[in-house]
């Protein structure tokens, strides 16, 4: 039997013969399939400004540039995600302020977050966990209340949507990857959502260089920027890829719920099914103490019958360099939970339902044998 990755991109013909005509134009870095992409997605987003980098880690850190936020300033994002949220946060010299996460909808938990706000706090950056949106209304009363700005690190949720309106087409900063794993690729690469016009003008000084130029091409610098714009050759892999997002995110509705249907196995934590979930994941919790099966040994086991199992994600906190800010294992039990229990089944749009059924079933025969 074939394989089963926990995921697995799809670029069809279409895109490849595309790249190749990109590849024989001899134009490869930024041009006109950057200005198309960023064209398309803003149709996508209501019409929103949008800029693509070479990456999200790369955009979420200067939005938080962006934002002014620096030395002494305290950002609030969720204890379980991956590492690039907090990590941002830290590079730009902020302290991360953690907050423990749902169980099942894995996102932050907006009552600890509003108790985590201080005089320092800045920024809120939440993370719409494997595509299920966090509760927008609750989470932009609660900035608005205290004046906070908000980085929404859109990584896995990209085609979610919140009431109705697609996750980046509305909100203060939005960011979303196009990483391989990712719900659409350019194979590397990311993009900022955002509204205002005096914010996206240093955003493109501070993807390039600090370069402006004036009506007659003279080039200036007023910042050290950095260098995060994208190819056209990566574009032009997100230009075949986006017309297909809606068809892709489809199906992933379609085999998580099938995953819903026929799980089996008793006592496990699964994830919540809500409107406008895009599925980029699909986590469950097993309670490996209890069924006496390490999960590396149930990781080895699947893998022996041809199924890849990933691990999103250990708890933040208790890696060395936040545990070094004086966090602690018990200070956020769910993430810790998460952390420990948490697989990533097989789930990308290539799939059929019989790939689920023998996912589910050999979770079965693993874990009961
Ligand atoms: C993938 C991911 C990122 C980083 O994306 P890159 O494009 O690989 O830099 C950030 N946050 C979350 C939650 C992610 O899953």
């Amino acid at each position: 039997m074939d394989y089963l990755p926990f995921t697995r991109p799809f670029i069809d013909e279409e895109t490849i013969q595309g790249v190749a005509e990109v590849l024989r134009s001899g134009w490869l870095a930024t041009g006109p399939n950057v200005g198309a992409f960023e064209a398309r997605l803003s149709g996508y987003l209501d019409g929103r400004i949008v800029k693509t980098f070479t990456s999200a880690t790369g955009a979420l850190e200067v939005a938080l540039e962006i934002c002014g936020i620096g030395p002494g300033d305290e950002v609030i994002t969720p204890a379980m995600s991956f590492t690039a949220t907090p990590n941002v946060i830290m590079r730009v010299g902020a302290k991360p302020v953690f907050v423990d996460v749902d169980l099942e909808t894995r996102n932050i938990d907006l009552d600890s977050l509003e108790k985590a706000i201080t005089k320092n706090t800045r920024a809120i950056m939440p993370v719409h966990f494997a595509g299920l949106a966090v509760d927008c209304d609750a989470l932009y009363d609660i900035a608005k209340r205290h004046g906070l700005r908000v980085i929404e690190d859109a990584a896995h949720a990209i085609g979610t949507e919140w009431s109705g309106k697609r996750i980046g087409s509305f909100g203060d900063i939005v960011s979303f990857s196009f990483h391989p794993n990712k719900n659409m690729t350019t194979i590397e690469g990311g993009a900022l959502s955002l509204s205002d016009r005096n914010e996206a003008a240093k955003l493109d000084q501070l993807r390039f260089h600090g370069i402006v130029k004036d009506d007659e091409g003279n080039q200036d610098v007023l910042l050290a920027g950095g260098k995060y714009n994208l190819s056209d050759v990566a574009a032009r892999v997100g230009l075949g890829q986006l017309a297909h997002l809606d068809s892709f995110n489809e199906k992933r509705r379609s085999l998580a719920e099938h995953y819903l249907e026929c799980w089996k196995l008793k006592d496990c934590v699964l994830p919540r099914n809500g409107e406008g979930h895009s599925w980029h994941m699909f986590a469950p919790l097993i309670p490996f103490d209890r069924y006496g099966v390490s999960r590396q040994h149930f990781i080895r086991r699947m893998h022996e019958k041809g199924i890849g199992i990933g691990i999103h994600y250990p708890a933040l906190h208790l890696f060395s360099l936040y545990r070094s800010l004086g966090y602690r294992r018990g200070d956020f039990p769910n993430a810790e939970r998460i952390g420990l229990e948490t697989v990533t089944l097989p789930l990308f749009p290539m799939m059929e339902k019989n790939d689920i059924e023998r996912v589910v079933n050999s979770i079965s025969e693993t874990i009961g044998s």
